[in-house]
């Protein structure tokens, strides 16, 4: 086999290696982004059951301490990991139609449509 097809293959495999690091890293930007928004849906969720709780304590009826505790350490570690999600991102923004923080290359805001 001659030096130049040896060339040319080695090249196409660099090509290769560059298409697939950069299709790794949208792929790995957009997979953090919809994890981000699925820990903030969780953590709406467990607000959510925070409050009926609470409301039920205020109504004295008869709740189990840990209940309320377990779903406390549940917020706060949800909390973090959305704050560490975010610290190890790219850059974000607020959207000024609705308030939602969204990367800063959006083209649209997914809350609420708005083009940016
Ligand atoms: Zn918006």
């Amino acid at each position: 086999m001659s030096d130049s097809w040896d060339k040319i293959v080695d090249s196409a495999k660099d090509f290769a290696g560059t298409v697939a690091g950069a299709a790794g890293d949208l792929y790995g930007k957009s997979k953090d982004y919809f994890n981000i928004k699925r820990l903030e849906y969780q953590l709406r969720e467990k607000y959510r059951v925070l409050g009926k709780l609470q409301y039920r304590i205020e109504m004295k009826e008869d709740v189990a301490v840990s209940e309320k505790e377990e779903l406390i350490s549940a917020i706060t570690t949800l909390r973090e990991e959305i704050t560490e999600g975010k610290d190890m991102q790219y850059e974000y923004i607020t959207c000024e139609g609705c308030g939602s923080v969204i990367p800063e290359d959006a083209k649209f805001c997914p809350g609420c449509g708005e083009q940016l």
